[in-house]
């Protein structure tokens, strides 16, 4: 179905260069704060500029659902989520034809568009949503095959449920960060392989290229959503470091999963970018064999085209070196089997919750989406330029994930998702 606000002709007034991630195909929404104004709002990225859409509707210019200035001048986009893709699509369209070149609202007011445009060197951006509820799952094929070959040998590679279901956990949503903030190195119970277990940092600091969906409208407990619904319940995507100290989790992991390794930090990008800018990017994904039960049947482009690519920029360096490059379109597990999967048995899911998909790994050794990966479980370490060399993170690291759909001549992207290791605790 057309949809005039993906237009690949569509240009705005406001200057975007082909390289940015947000031209007026994107509209990702975020909040924001600023040095002037420090109360947190809403806000739509196109080009450098931040679209201010509390300003926009307190005068009138903006609405979704009927809520006006309400559901904009917020500290989360929880609410604006709540109200379903019926107001989503109608906040999308007014802001595209505001943004649109020849539409004189903004482009021929100076004082309306000085006013709900600013610079985005000029603001801070803030976690996006109230998190209530975070879900891994773990829908690579090729890191799970990776993980399971290190760990158990190539025969026995993926466990026997892995290619029937979505293998899921619940994380700790109180710990996920926006991009920008420094991440320090966690303590806990390391288990030498020839001594009894001691308490230390990690000393095996790992980073796990995920993308994460943003639930939109929950479902009511005792219910659930089919993979052919789940659309009008997920209102967009982000991107995800699941930073992992491999050490604490190989020791406590056993036989609940993971949990200290997993829970000091997880890193998104500050723009939701919603499933309705996407579109034009699904793709199929892997083949399914055996074929998914009927309440995880999928098909057709199910998945996205995105390009993912992990920079380090190493300690006391300002060269960044791309040392992962993936793809979204890898996932075996698509984001509505993964929805359909985690409300089968009834459990309810809320506005703001966070999916993420496990970490993103390819075919290609570059393509895996973890150090664990990359370096082999640490026995093939990353030469970077400076002659220097990395198995895990070391502090002073910093790590930036960034994604991008590639049109013709733009690129919807999602900005970075980027941290920096600080030194752990009492060192
Ligand atoms: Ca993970």
């Amino acid at each position: 179905m057309y949809d005039p606000t993906t237009d690949p002709d569509l240009e705005s007034f406001v200057s975007v260069d082909p390289a940015s991630d947000f031209p007026i195909q994107n509209l990702p929404f975020g909040v924001f704060s600023t040095d002037a104004d420090r109360t947190p709002r809403i806000g739509v990225a196109i080009g450098d500029m931040i679209l201010d859409c509390y300003y926009l509707s307190e005068h009138g210019r903006l609405d979704a659902g009927g809520m006006g200035a309400r559901v904009f001048q917020s500290a989360t986009l929880n609410r604006f989520l709540a109200l379903g893709p019926t107001a989503w699509k109608e906040a999308r369209a007014t802001i595209s034809e505001l943004l649109a070149a020849g539409n004189a609202t903004l482009q021929d007011d100076a004082v309306l568009r000085g006013a709900c445009l600013h610079k985005a060197s000029d603001v801070t951006m803030l976690l996006p949503v109230n998190i209530g509820d975070y879900t891994d799952f773990y829908s690579s094929r090729e890191h799970a095959e990776n993980v399971g070959t290190m760990f158990r040998g190539k025969d026995n590679a993926l466990m026997p449920n892995w290619l029937h279901l979505p293998v899921g956990y619940h994380g700790r949503s109180s710990s996920i960060v926006v991009s920008g903030t420094p991440v320090r190195r966690p303590c806990g119970q390391l288990k030498p392989a020839d001594s009894d277990p001691i308490y230390g940092a990690t000393r095996r600091l790992d980073i796990e290229l995920e993308a994460g969906f943003i639930v939109g409208v929950g479902n009511a407990l005792g219910t659930q959503i089919s993979v052919a619904d789940a659309d009008d319940h997920i209102f967009g995507m982000v991107l995800v470091n699941d930073w992992s100290a491999r050490d604490i989790q190989k020791w406590e992991y056993v036989p609940l999963g993971p949990f200290l390794g997993k829970s000091f930090a997880t890193t998104v990008s500050p723009w939701v970018v919603s499933l309705a800018a996407l579109e034009p990017f699904r793709t199929s994904g892997p083949e399914q064999q055996p074929e998914p039960l009927p309440y995880l049947a999928s098909g057709g482009d199910r998945s996205y085209d995105v390009h993912l690519e992990v920079d380090l920029i190493p300690s006391g360096s300002s060269e960044a070196t791309t040392i992962i490059r993936s793809n979204m379109r890898h996932l075996y597990w698509d984001i509505r089997q993964q929805l359909a999967h985690h409300t089968v048995n009834g459990c309810n899911t809320r506005p703001g919750d966070l999916m993420a998909s496990g970490t993103i790994s390819g075919p290609k050794p570059e393509s895996f989406g973890s150090l664990l990966e990359r370096t082999w479980n640490g026995s093939e370490p990353l030469t970077l330029p400076d002659g220097g060399t990395r198995t895990f993170l070391l502090d002073g690291d910093t790590v930036v994930i960034r994604g991008y759909a590639a049109g013709d001549g733009y690129r919807v992207g999602f900005g970075d998702a980027t941290g920096t290791i600080l030194p752990a605790i009492g060192s």
